[in-house]
């Protein structure tokens, strides 16, 4: 039987997994109140004459009048300051395994509890969250909790690491890079999921407290950024460089969309130059669509599309490559790069057996990149 899992089905079909602390829904009724309890000054924005303000965050660079909001919706001019909507506001704290994120070479198996919030700053029309995504933060529900109890939490409940994703952790910086400090100083794992448009400067001092990031690189073909997420692909591939040259670990997701982003030529060219920008040892994640939000008329990827692109990127030289969204499949598994053992035994997202031993292969002692303890 064919069956494909995303983040929300996951949630629905798992026993010990998937326990959402809160999570969004819909506001009913009248909308909540825009005006939150906590409005601290955003980071990364410069003032200008006539109390406009210049956003540095990410990619767009918006230039904010007074009274209105970035195009992300979280990030406000209040006479003359830009401030975020969403500090110490989640739209829900959710326990997932680390295998969710995805991120496949940290520690595996653990339980990771994971902060999310309301909008994005991009306009995927194929999210798999967009009730969560699209929507301002007075359109979903969300909840006072501050940065310390945020970890708190996250200590309470067994997790070994906290992760910022299911809507961009961008529009968020403020609130995760609290959480992040903060976590740091718990011995919590650290990780974002991101689409890879922040700017430089902020990406570079958030990771000075990241010990991972997994980056969606959607397509390499300019034209899927443009017209199916409304962004660009420059300030992706900048990230992701930035990210290399931290150090801190990186793994890659590109989501398969059929007609719009299966062109196995320009697969061949993503692989290409993540091997001669990042490095043949980054993990990449090929994942299954279901049809989301705007794109139901396409169907579900072909899981032969999915190893057509595996196929693909060993060609090329990738070494460690996943098969997500498609439960049981062999390449759900991490294999050793030299001898080809299996190593690390996965149905979808549930890690079944571990053979990794002070982070090498107990075959032949390949060091397999990661973090193991
Ligand atoms: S973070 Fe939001 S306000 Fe800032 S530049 Fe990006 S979209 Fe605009």
């Amino acid at each position: 039987m064919d069956i494909t899992l995303n983040r929300r089905n996951f949630l629905k079909n798992s026993l010990f997994y998937g326990v959402s602390l809160v999570a969004a829904s819909p506001a009913s009724g009248h909308l909540a109140s825009a005006k939150h309890l906590m409005e601290p000054k955003a980071m990364f924005y410069k003032k200008g004459d006539q109390n406009l303000v210049y956003c540095e965050l990410c990619f767009r660079r918006c230039t904010i009048p007074e009274g209105r909001r970035g195009f992300c919706r979280v990030r406000e001019n209040q006479k003359g300051e830009l401030r975020s909507l969403v500090y110490a506001q989640p739209a829900g704290l959710q326990i997932d395994p680390i295998e969710l994120e995805p991120m496949y070479h940290m520690v595996p198996g653990h339980k990771n509890l994971c902060v999310y919030t309301a909008s994005c700053n991009f306009r995927c029309k194929h999210c798999q969250n967009w009730t969560i995504s699209q929507s301002a933060p007075e359109q979903i529900r969300s909840f006072k909790s501050t940065p310390e109890e945020i970890v708190k939490e996250t200590l309470k409940q067994g997790c070994r690491s906290i992760s910022h994703s299911i809507n961009e952790p961008t529009v968020f910086f403020e609130l995760m890079y609290d959480v992040v400090r903060i976590a740091k100083k718990k011995g919590l794992l650290t990780l974002c999921h991101t689409n890879g448009g922040m700017a430089k400067e902020p990406m570079m001092e958030l990771l000075k407290f990241l010990d991972g990031v997994t980056v969606d690189l959607k397509s390499f073909n300019p034209k899927f950024y443009r017209d199916i997420s409304e962004a660009k692909i420059e300030p992706v591939l900048e990230t992701l460089k930035t990210i290399r040259q931290s150090g801190k670990h990186l793994e890659i997701v590109n989501l398969i969309i059929p007609t719009l982003n299966d062109d196995m030529s320009d697969i061949r060219k993503m692989c290409r130059w993540i091997i001669e920008n990042l490095g043949q040892e980054t993990p990449i994640h090929f994942t299954r669509f279901s049809p989301q939000y705007k794109m139901t008329h396409l169907p579900h990827t072909p899981i032969r599309t999915l190893e057509q692109a595996y196929e693909t990127a060993k060609a090329e030289g990738l070494k460690y490559i996943y098969v997500g969204n498609v439960i049981g499949h062999p390449a759900n598994s991490t294999y050793c790069s030299k001898c080809n053992k299996k190593l690390i035994e996965r149905s979808h997202f549930i890690m079944l057996k571990n053979a990794i031993k002070d982070g090498r292969c107990p075959f032949c002692n390949e060091k397999i990149p990661g973090i193991w303890s």
